[in-house]
Parts: C-alpha cells; structure tokens; sequence
C-alpha cells in the first residue's frame, strides 16, 4: 500500500473479502497524499469493502483552492490554447489506452454491467476531451460598432476570459463521464479546478486524476479531494476563493448549493434530476419504442437523470406497450456486473435499494398495476428486479417523484394535446423521447416539450457537441458544446476611446 499513488490494489479484485481492494489519497498542487482519515466505499454488488478512500477535510479543500489559485495565475495564464488542446488530446489518448480499466473501475465501484462503462462512459469522456482540444484555440471575441462616446470614435472588442478557480462536485451514478464533461471544458478554456467526487464512486475520477498528471497538466492546475459533500463539498461551495461550481446530482443539493454560492456571488450550473416522459404515438413502430423505452429504463440500473421512467402510451397501442415493457423487465439478467450476460447490475448502495422497493410498495398502495419485477432479486448486493407498473394515473408519487432505479409506469392518453399536458406535468424537464413516423407529430410535441433534451424516435443521443442541461426543477445553465465554452468563460469588452 503506497501513498504516492491514488489507487494501490491490496487483496483480489472484485473486494470478495472483508479487505478493502483499493486504497486512495487526494491529488493537491500535483501531490498524492493520504487525508487524515478515510472512509470506506463498498462494492454494490456483493456489499463488502471495495476501496478506503481519503476523506478530504475543510483544510484539504482550502489547500487545494489556494493551489488551484496560484496555479491560474501561473505558468497556465500564458499557456496557449493550441497547447492547452494538445493537453486535452493526450487525456483522450490516455483514457483509451487505460479503457478497459477504467470500465473495470466503474463497474466494480456503481455495480453497473462492465459493457455498459465500456460501451458509453469510457468513449464518451475521450471523446469529450477531443472536442473540447478543439476548442481549445478556437474561443473568439467580437468586435462591436458603436456610435462612440461623448462625442469621440471608440472601438470595442470583447474577450473570453478562464471564469477563474471551478469546483467540480459529481455524483456517483456516471461519474467519469460527467467529470469528463466538466473537467474538459474549464481546462480547454484555461480555469483550474477543484474536483469533489461522490463517495460511493471516487475511484474511476481518482484515476481519471492521474492521468490528467501523466498528460502533463502543470500541477495546482487540476486537483481532487474525495470526501463528504456535507465536508469537503460544502467547503468547496463556501470557499470565499471559488469563482464557480459546476454540480450535478440531486435537486435538495443543487438548491442547497445555489443558497450557499449566492453569499459569495459564485456562478454556478446545476444539472439535476429529471423524470423524463417517453411518448408512443399510434403510429410508432412499436418494437423499436418498446426496445428503446425499455433501454431508457433500465440502462445503468434507471440510476440515470435522464431515464425515461414515464411511458406515455396512446390508448390504441396502450396494453401493447404494457406487455412488450413487462416482457422486456422480465428478460432482464439481474447479476454479477462481470458477468457477461448481465444487463442490469446492483443499485449504488442499501440506503438506495431501501428508497426503490419503498417506491415499489407505494405504487401498489397507490393502486397500479404491477406488470413486471418488485422484489430485490438476490441475498446479497444491492439488487432490485427491473419493475413495471400498468394503469398509473401522473399524480400518483412514483409517477412524479424521481426513483432512480430500474421502475418505469405506464400511462395511458388519447390526444396529442393530452399526451403533452402530462408529459410537462412534473416538477423535472431534462429529457423527453417521442415516438412516432409522423414527422408532423414529432416537430409539434418536440416544441411543446418543457425538456433541455429532445429526442425523436431514440433515448440519450448524447454527444459532446450538444448542449446538456435542463428547465424547471432538472437544473440552471448548459454543459458541453458551444454552451460549455460560453458557460466556463467571462466576458470582457474594452473599449478605446480615440
Ligand atoms: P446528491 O446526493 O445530490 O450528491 C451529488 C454530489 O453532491 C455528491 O458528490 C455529494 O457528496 C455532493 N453533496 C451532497 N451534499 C452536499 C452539500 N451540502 N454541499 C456540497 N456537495 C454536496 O446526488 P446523488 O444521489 O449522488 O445523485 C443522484 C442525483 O443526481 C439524481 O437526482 C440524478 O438525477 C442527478 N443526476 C443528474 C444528472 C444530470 O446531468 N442532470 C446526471 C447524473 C445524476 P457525497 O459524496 O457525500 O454523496
Ligand atoms: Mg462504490
């Protein structure tokens, strides 16, 4: 067991025993060391030890904050933007040399099938830091005519300037993608960061970590302080010298955190929870709707913001939808991620799996119809069976309160008026699928939809190109794409006064 590395492997690798596989420190101004004390992340799919992970503290936080500082006013303040690309590039290169590890990582750490880091989270961060290397020399003023000032000709231009020092809280369903989505676009745009990974999930950003430093980020540019989000997150939030947070997870946190950051006037984006209704119109081809709903369902467990839990269904197709949905839970293999047949792995933690099942028992004293799956599934490990209640009204709580977890309702409607009424009618709007072959159909309801993300006969069309956010309760601002830019840069005009 070292200290000088993040991660340092101490017994066999799935964490069967009652050892800790891995222990980790926190990476400050290009330095791994240990915190004072440490907590331990347990493997979801058999509940034993997997990792003791440094706790940063308050004190750890204000150190990496004061590296993060001096660091952008450092050698990173002249480093061009071609070379600050070239950086970014090599963090993909390096994500993909280190693929099958990192999807090791997430799958042992989230419980989540080992295809689906491999297939998604791992070629998704590369691919987010290539875009942003892009970028990188590309992020442009303007020159902006005016009628002078006090009688005399001006001349003004603007300039897009690094917001200052970022802190970076992830949660633990998706985290090397979202930290990916984070981390790429503040340092494209010359920031230094301060990253707070989940503690159910630190282990693919701790690696992540030191893969930024294998690239040669300069050191204090890029810092991680795993920890608690009630210590080592609410001291980022406070900290008097963070210019931003970018944060995802819950919306009792986001709100939490947009309170504490007003104090000091911090810019922060939220990209929060979401109950994302998929519409199956009459004319639908049904099997690619069904296919595709269900894979919006129970892909990462349902443990995704954007999870299309709420099947909206035309009454002419509705017990279609029913059937094909509970048959599609029913073919589900629950088990070991490593196992290649599993397609839906452990939910993250006990405290989760408790909230699911008491989701489950709700809907049933709601009075749905339970078509597919209830039970947990397995003795140990934090399972639940892929779930699917029929007659669901969208008042009822499982039909407006974000589950996360692999339990999707049906709900039947008979116009398109009504299938858009109840498509807005909740508190989230981050995503929304339509299904139809009418290209009329679809255009209409995608611009009636209260969602950041729309998308037409499909489920998570993600891509570091679009922009990622959402309206109402799913957050405030945008990530990735041009929206990442604007979104981790300050403006300044100057105006010459001749
Ligand atoms: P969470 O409880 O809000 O936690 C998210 C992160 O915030 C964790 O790192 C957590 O630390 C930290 N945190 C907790 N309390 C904090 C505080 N007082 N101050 C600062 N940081 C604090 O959410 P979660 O349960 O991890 O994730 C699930 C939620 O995230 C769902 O609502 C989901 O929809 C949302 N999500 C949204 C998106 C999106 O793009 N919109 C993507 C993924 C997930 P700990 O380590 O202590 O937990
Ligand atoms: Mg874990």
């Amino acid at each position: 067991m070292t200290i000088d590395s993040n991660i340092s492997r101490t017994d066999s690798e799935h964490g069967s025993s009652d050892e800790p596989v891995f222990t980790t420190g926190l990476l400050i101004n290009g330095i791994w060391r240990q915190a004072d004390s440490t907590f331990t992340d347990l493997n979801p799919a058999t509940g034993q030890p997997l990792a003791e992970v440094s706790d940063g503290s308050a004190a750890d936080i204000d150190e990496a904050v004061a590296a993060a500082r001096a660091a952008l006013n450092g050698e990173w303040k002249t480093t061009p933007g071609a070379v600050r690309g070239q950086l970014l590039n090599r963090i993909a290169d390096l994500i993909e040399r280190d693929g099958a590890y990192l999807a090791r990582l997430e799958a042992l750490d989230i419980g989540k099938p080992l295809a689906q880091p491999g297939m998604l989270d791992v070629p998704n961060a590369a691919a987010t830091f290539r875009h942003f290397a892009g970028w990188a020399d590309k992020v442009q003023g303007t020159t902006i005519p005016t009628g002078g000032a006090m009688g005399r000709p001006t001349l003004s231009y603007t300039v897009r300037e690094p917001v200052g020092v970022i802190g970076a809280i992830v949660p633990w369903n998706t985290p090397l993608m979202i930290a990916a989505w984070k981390i790429a676009p503040a340092l494209a745009t010359g920031n230094t960061m301060v990253v707070k990974p989940a503690e159910d999930a630190p282990l693919s950003i701790l690696h992540l970590a030191t893969l930024i430093v294998e690239a040669g980020v300069p050191a204090g540019v890029f810092n991680v302080v795993p920890g608690s989000g009630r210590v080592a997150g609410a001291s980022l939030v406070e900290h008097p010298d963070v210019d931003k947070i970018s944060f995802t997870g819950s919306p009792e946190v986001g709100r939490h955190i947009q309170i504490s950051a007003a104090q000091t006037f911090k810019r922060v984006t939220l990209e929060l929870g979401g109950k994302t209704p998929q519409i199956i119109f009459a004319d639908a081809n049904l099997d690619a709707a069904i296919g595709g709903s269900a894979m919006g369902l129970f892909f990462n467990q349902g443990e995704v913001c954007a999870a299309g839990t709420r099947i909206l269904a035309h009454r002419s197709v509705y017990e279609q939808v029913v059937d094909g949905l509970a048959g599609a839970a029913t073919a589900q293999v629950l088990g070991d991620p490593f196992d290649g047949a599993t397609t839906v792995g452990a939910l993250i933690n006990e405290k989760q799996q408790k909230s699911v099942q008491a989701y489950i028992e709700k809907g049933k004293a709601e009075g749905a119809r339970l078509v597919a799956g209830g039970e947990t599934g397995k003795s140990e490990g934090f399972f639940v069976r892929p779930t699917i209640f029929a007659d669901v009204d969208n008042s009822m709580a499982i039909a407006q309160e974000e589950i996360f977890g692999p339990v999707g309702v049906v709900i039947p409607f008979d116009t398109e008026e009504e299938a858009i009424r109840i498509a807005n009618a909740t508190p989230y709007g981050l995503a929304a699928s339509i299904w139809t072959s009418d290209v009329s159909i679809a255009h209409r309801v995608a611009a009636e939809v209260r969602a950041g993300a729309v998308w037409i006969n499909g489920w998570a069309a993600i891509d570091p190109a679009l922009p990622w956010g959402g309206m109402k309760t799913s957050g405030i601002g945008r990530e990735l794409g041009y929206a990442g830019i604007l979104a981790n840069t300050e403006e300044k005009v100057i105006t010459v006064v001749m």
